[in-house]
């Protein structure tokens, strides 16, 4: 059993236990109820798979995996990035489509979960290739999407040119229906929202900055007066400087790092960042601002050598790209892929504190053996919602077109996250359970209400 299942599974037994929980039902129909609600959100609705039939420009004619999750749609209509990424597998986008399905579930966005990804390496393909593979995509799973059916949204490796592409197909595929909402995360010009680019990473470092500085002012007797650990952790930290090292360096990394360094409400260092080829550490803290620069001018890499951060006019160390998950920092933000901390380096991480930019970066047996030892680690599910909520007042101002100010769509994201921060941080801190767990409960306790309302449970 997979990380996910299990902890869904966890929190339906906690919550087969709570009498308060639908208290109506008893006996052989509240177990009956419990195997449903189990089998339901163990398992997607849907799995499309394809192979995308591609002419390559050297001559060559290749086919090409595709994948299109759907995994609960109890909330609203299915919704989840499309992965570009060579190790992408069937599997892998189950489970982040059921990550999908629980996050929405947590920050009450009216949507269920999906997940799509294709098995590529984009940057080994030509603009014209990625241009036909797109709207192939859109072409082959043309039926299953749709504004009120399935809302996909950039993932790693695509981003608005490949949402403004897949938007221009689906168009063209259903002329005269709507058609702003069926895509996520595209170009501002092309009814992108503003500040969608930057709604994860933002609500990221959001959520760290909250738990550190706003939560930790407004419920210090909360925090000083309980036995909880993880509740002296964070009290530990009032008032002292931070070290901050994040991993990747991509639309998630970059600009929670970028938030780090001009955030007012913390005295935050980064001291390290890193990306696929390296990391870059400075005990002083790194120049991110030029960082953000030379990755915008080097197609997303950061500087690999003394004379290319001499162009990029920043003093770092350069160290292996696995480093920076080891160094002796406060906090770890994890903004690259899945899988980072894993049985065979988990001993070897020193930060107490984690949070997960990234979709699923600390394995099952990682995640119990650091809780175990007190590390808190911010799940993917509360943290990196930031994308999804926008996404959602994207959809919402494609409907009406009618479009919000930055400042609006900011103000919305932060309000929405702090609503989840609010009722997740006073029972975390107050009962024995990780921070994942706190979610998941209240994710599967949603829903499993929905479910139940809908008639669902037989
Ligand atoms: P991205 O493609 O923009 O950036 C990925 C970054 O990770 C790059 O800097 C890349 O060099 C680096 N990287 C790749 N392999 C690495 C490795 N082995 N070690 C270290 N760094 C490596 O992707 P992104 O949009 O920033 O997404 C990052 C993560 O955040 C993914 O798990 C994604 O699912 C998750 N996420 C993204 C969004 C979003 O809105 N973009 C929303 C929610 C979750």
């Amino acid at each position: 059993m997979n990380k996910t299942k299990q902890i869904v599974q966890n929190s339906l037994d906690a919550l087969m236990k709570d009498d308060t929980f639908i208290p109506e039902l008893t006996g052989e129909t509240r177990a009956q109820a419990f195997t449903s609600l189990a089998s339901i959100l163990s398992t997607p609705n849907h799995v499309h798979k394809s192979f995308l039939r591609i002419p390559l420009e050297n001559g060559q004619v290749v086919r090409i995996p595709a994948y299109r999750v759907q995994h609960n749609n109890a909330l609203g209509p299915y919704k989840g990035g499309i992965r570009f990424h060579e190790t992408v597998n069937e599997d892998e986008v189950i489970n982040l489509a059921s990550l999908m399905t629980l996050k929405n579930a947590l920050h009450d966005v009216p949507f269920g979960g999906g997940k799509g990804g294709l098995v590529i390496n984009p940057r080994t393909l030509s603009e014209k290739e990625l241009h036909l593979i797109c709207k192939k995509y859109v072409r082959y799973f043309s039926d299953s999407l749709g504004p009120d059916k399935d809302i996909p949204a950039p993932d790693v490796g695509s981003g608005e040119r490949e949402m403004d592409w897949m938007m221009a197909e689906y168009k063209s595929i259903r002329p005269g229906t709507p058609y702003r909402g069926s895509f996520t995360g595209k170009s501002v010009v092309n009814g992108g929202s503003l500040g969608r680019r930057e709604a994860t990473g933002k609500g990221v470092y959001f959520t760290f900055r909250y738990l550190f500085h706003d939560f930790l002012q407004n419920q210090k007797s909360l925090l000083t007066k309980t036995d909880n650990s993880y509740a002296k952790t964070v009290a530990e930290f009032e008032n002292k400087p931070m070290k901050l090292a994040i991993q990747g360096f991509g639309n998630v990394g970059s600009i929670a790092a970028l938030e780090a360094y001009q955030c007012t409400f913390l005295q935050n260092k980064v001291v390290a960042v890193s990306d696929r080829n390296v990391t870059l550490y400075n005990e002083d803290g790194l120049n991110i601002p030029s960082l953000v620069k030379y990755t915008k001018d080097n197609k997303g890499d950061l500087p690999v050598s003394a004379e290319e951060l001499a162009v990029a006019g920043v003093k770092a160390d350069v160290l292996n790209r696995e480093d920076i998950l080891y160094l002796n920092v406060d906090s770890l933000i994890l903004a690259a892929l899945e899988d980072q901390i894993r049985t065979d380096n988990m001993e070897k991480i020193k930060a107490p504190i984690i949070v997960e930019g990234a979709n699923a970066p600390v394995t099952k047996d990682a995640d119990e053996y650091l809780s175990q030892k007190g590390v808190i680690i911010i799940p993917d599910i509360l943290a990196n919602a930031g994308g999804v909520i926008v996404s959602y007042l994207e959809w919402l101002q494609g409907r009406e077109t009618q479009f919000y100010s930055e400042e609006e769509v900011f103000s919305q994201l932060f309000k929405k996250m702090k609503g989840t921060l609010d009722s997740i941080l006073p029972v975390f801190f107050g009962d024995s359970f990780t921070l994942r767990q706190n979610c998941y409960i209240q994710s599967v306790t949603r829903l499993s209400t929905v479910l139940y309302r809908q008639g669902k449970l037989y």
